[in-house]
């Protein structure tokens, strides 16, 4: 018998006294140092009477030791399920609860919040701080460095991952061994991951990209990562040299551009940047090439199926798509209403199946049966074209489209003409109720730094590039847009802040 992730991500290391971990303080620990540390993480887990299938709900900052935590539910065949340290109270409550967990892992400064919580709920509690202390790896501390692996398979459920809440309530997605380790498996093919790479990991932990997407592949290639606790402009600078590979959200592209200091020089050696979980501006894309001369990879995934395409690693990375469907990843583009698969180059929903897609949403058995057909296709929720070269375009997400006097608009063809416009720096396209219309668009504009954007000629400016029923009605300024810690716009706070405007 055999557990396949663990195996193959992990046990693969086992004895290998190469770097795994670079940490900010000089710190390195090698392969076999992180494979002690999860087995002596295991058999804390396991004494405390877990058992397979059982939840480990984890909220705490990112640091080696909580990806030993993960590595350890691997081990112990334990389902982990990270959540995002800015979750309050009320929430962290709602997912233990969904969740059934057994085992709520937290910060100490979390215990008194969480402490009443978790016993309500019949879970125990240990602590996990920043800097490695607490309960949990105290106790970690005199357990052996060998811990037997559990048995587990394929189908088996590795994680539950929460979606970002980007659209409402997150869902628990249930991802299985496969799932992961076979996207990891094409994700190290397609970007040519070798054990001589060092990535530079600024990514939060909580999240498919940081855990799935960059921890997965360096672990399956055999590689290093610079683990860094968040995205410091400093740091990232001063460590970048040492770095092969870096993986980031699209802010962590445009801050870096906006700072002088990273240069053509600093990025030579460079062998790869990928972007991904939110959309990366064509205007990012051409600057970081002009300034670096690399252009960086975009790719597309999410929470439910990893990742499901990818720009190429030889041949054109083109600006504004997010490249091809992966091998083993089918992509097809359908009409919302009927589910047939449209004329190539129409925007439809985007769909996709393969050995990526999850298993469904864990006590969400109506929403599992509305996203997911039975022949295995994913309705994703956004919106999208393949255009004539086979590159997948992203329009927006389903629920952000708007309606308007019958018409369908997609905000972003609006967005990217407002994103041209002098003295704009970004801009955000939202369908606000309107009496007569239904909806009616309404453009939400960030201005560039110190600078004041002439509304009148900006709308002058839409009017006579855009068919009549696209104009925005209104044009407003405001300093940020709302995004959550993935970067992504929260267009749903926009649109309840602005509800009322034209009742
Ligand atoms: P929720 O499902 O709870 O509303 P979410 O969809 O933001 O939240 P995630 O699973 O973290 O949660 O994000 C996946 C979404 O991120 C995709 O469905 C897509 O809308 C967006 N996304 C990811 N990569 C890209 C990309 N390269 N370009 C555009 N959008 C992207
Ligand atoms: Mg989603």
């Amino acid at each position: 018998m055999a557990n396949p992730l663990y195996d193959r991500l992990f046990g693969a290391h086992s004895g290998k006294t190469t770097p795994f971990l670079h940490l900010p303080d000089g710190r390195v620990l090698t392969h076999q140092d992180f494979l002690e540390r999860i087995a002596q993480i295991a058999h804390v887990l396991t004494q405390t009477g877990l058992t397979p299938g059982d939840r480990v709900a984890v909220q705490v900052e990112k640091s080696p030791e909580a990806l030993a935590l993960y590595g350890a539910c691997v081990q112990a065949g334990l389902i982990f399920l990270p959540l995002n340290t800015a979750y309050t109270a009320d929430e962290l409550s709602y997912f233990i609860e969904n969740s059934g967990a057994s085992l709520v892992v937290c910060d100490s400064k979390s215990k008194t919040m969480l402490a009443p919580i978790a016993s309500q709920l019949n879970a125990s509690l240990e602590t996990l701080n920043a800097n490695g202390t607490g309960t949990l790896t105290d106790q970690a501390d005199s357990k052996p460095a060998h811990f037997e692996t559990v048995d587990r398979s394929g189908d088996d459920l590795a994680a539950f991952l929460y979606t970002s809440g980007t659209t409402g309530r997150s869902k628990g997605a249930m991802l299985t061994q496969n799932n992961l380790l076979s996207n990891s498996e094409t994700l190290v093919q397609e970007w040519r991951f070798t054990a001589r790479d060092v990535l530079l990991h600024a990514l939060p932990i909580f999240h498919t990209h940081g855990l799935f997407v960059a921890s997965n592949v360096t672990l399956l290639a055999g590689g290093a990562m610079i683990f860094l606790p968040k995205f410091d402009l400093d740091v990232v600078i001063e460590t970048l040299p040492n770095a092969t590979t870096m993986m980031g959200v699209p802010t962590f592209y445009t801050r870096l551009l906006g700072d002088e200091r990273f240069t053509g020089d600093l990025t030579r050696h460079m062998r790869l940047f990928i972007s991904g979980s939110a959309p990366l501006l064509a205007e990012t894309h051409v600057q970081f090439e002009s300034r670096t001369g690399h252009r960086i990879l975009e790719r597309y995934g999410m929470t439910e199926t990893n990742m499901n395409t990818s720009n190429p690693y030889d041949g054109e990375r083109r600006a504004g798509t997010v490249g091809f469907p992966l091998p083993g990843v089918e992509l097809k583009i359908t009409d919302p209403a009927s589910g047939n698969t449209l004329p190539h180059g129409d925007v439809g929903q985007i769909e996709v199946r393969g050995a990526n897609v999850f298993k469904g949403y864990w006590q969400m058995p109506e929403k599992t049966a509305a996203e997911l057909r039975e022949d295995g296709f994913f309705i994703t929720g956004d919106l999208g074209k393949i255009d004539e070269d086979g590159y997948v375009h992203i329009v927006g997400r389903n629920k952000d489209l708007i309606i308007s006097g019958g018409y369908n608009i997609y905000p972003k063809e609006i967005e990217l003409l407002l994103d041209d416009q002098p003295g704009v720096l970004e801009s955000a396209v939202i369908g606000v109720a309107h009496p007569d219309f239904g909806e009616t668009v309404l453009g939400v504009i960030v201005p560039a730094p110190s600078e004041t954007p002439d509304i009148d000629a900006i709308m002058l400016a839409v009017q006579t590039q855009l068919a009549r029923f696209k104009h925005p009605r209104k044009l407003i300024l405001i300093d940020e847009l709302p995004r959550n810690t993935m970067g992504k716009v929260q267009k749903n706070i926009l649109r309840d802040s602005y509800k009322d405007m034209f009742t």
